[in-house]
């Protein structure tokens, strides 16, 4: 029995949970990325239990909502994936207020405040995976992120205790959400975001346009999105494309001609395939720019720790 097997085996013994052994190339937006242990969690019970049983065993790793911004190792992982499903899709408004589990999809939140006339979330329409994703990394436009939408985040600490963060908790930047060090490893389990009440007509009508931009800009193939952050007043797209970038392929990954900022899968396309486009992209940068990009896109490598370059 090997590794991924035995874990497997001790954690469907113990819990009635979802545990399996899957490609991880099967959740990745990418379409890449080895196999590893992956668990369903349920109810925050089951995965307060299973946060314990990962701290006992020094066990790693790594939550995943629809894995839309993070590149997995080829290699099978140490790490076990854990997924949020069963009541952490739980999803109501209440006044100005929506409040979401964390694996609620970001697309289901949106069509919420739709109906509602809530105005906040219009900015994350097309944006794919889950709002506890969203908000670890702000994701949203370039000018606002969903974690600025946050009032408060419950979370579970990497010891399975539950915490409840306020505004004044957590510091928001530019597709950056950072914590209190405690909560390294922690794992956000329900959300309250305080939106602005709008009309429904209004509110579609401003998702819409989004939407519109952003199929308008983004290539179709497969990608997780933008690769790297925008340097200070400047686009890492614009950047890459000055490069003569757009179209280089590497194995099965492209820079794409459409968005230079984005490595699409075109067919085939290994992590490394897309973190050697990555590289090349940023030593390009380097030299004829002096701009350091910093990669936007989380790189997993087998015991779920990001890294930075290969
Ligand atoms: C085609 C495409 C277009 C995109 N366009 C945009 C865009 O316009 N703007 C933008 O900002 N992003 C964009 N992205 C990136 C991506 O969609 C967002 O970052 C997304 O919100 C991530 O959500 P996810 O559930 O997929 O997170 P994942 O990729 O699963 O995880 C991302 C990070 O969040 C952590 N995480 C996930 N869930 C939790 C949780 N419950 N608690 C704590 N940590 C958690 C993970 O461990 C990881 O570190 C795009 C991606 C694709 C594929």
């Amino acid at each position: 029995m090997d590794e991924l097997a035995r874990k497997a085996a001790e954690l469907s013994g113990r819990f009635n949970l979802g545990v399996r052994t899957e490609k991880l190339s099967s959740l990745s937006a990418m379409g890449t990325g080895g196999r590893a242990l992956v668990v369903e969690a349920e109810t925050l019970a089951e995965l307060a239990e299973l946060l314990k049983i990962h701290r006992l065993n020094d066990w790693p790793y790594l939550v995943v909502g629809g894995a839309s911004n993070i590149l997995f190792p080829d290699e099978d992982v140490s790490f076990s994936v854990l997924r949020l499903t069963g009541t952490f899709a739980a999803l109501k408004s209440s006044g100005s207020e929506i409040l979401a589990g964390a694996g609620c999809s970001t697309a289901k939140v949106l069509a919420l405040s739709e109906k509602a006339g809530l105005s906040g979330l219009e900015m994350t329409a097309g944006l794919p995976g889950t709002l506890g994703g969203a908000v670890r990394g702000n994701a949203g436009s370039a000018a606002t992120g969903a974690a600025e939408l946050a009032s408060s985040l419950e979370m579970l600490d990497a010891d399975g205790r539950a915490l409840r963060l306020g505004p004044g908790d957590f510091q928001i930047g530019y597709r950056s959400l950072a914590l209190p060090t405690e909560l390294a490893g922690g794992i956000i389990t329900s959300l309250r975001l305080s939106l602005i009440p709008s009309s429904p007509q209004k509110v579609k009508e401003d998702s819409s346009r989004v939407l519109a931009a952003r199929r308008a800009n983004q290539p179709r193939e497969r990608s997780l999105g933008c690769v790297f952050k925008n340097p200070p007043g400047d686009s890492a797209g614009r950047l890459i494309d000055q490069c003569g970038l757009k179209g280089v392929k590497s194995g099965g990954a492209m820079i794409s001609p459409k968005h230079a900022n984005f490595i699409v899968n075109v067919g085939g396309a290994s992590s490394r395939d897309v973190l050697a486009l990555a590289d090349r992209a940023a030593d390009e940068v380097k030299v004829r720019f002096g701009h350091d990009l910093e990669l936007e896109i989380k790189t997993a490598n087998k015991r779920g720790l990001f890294i930075k370059r290969l």
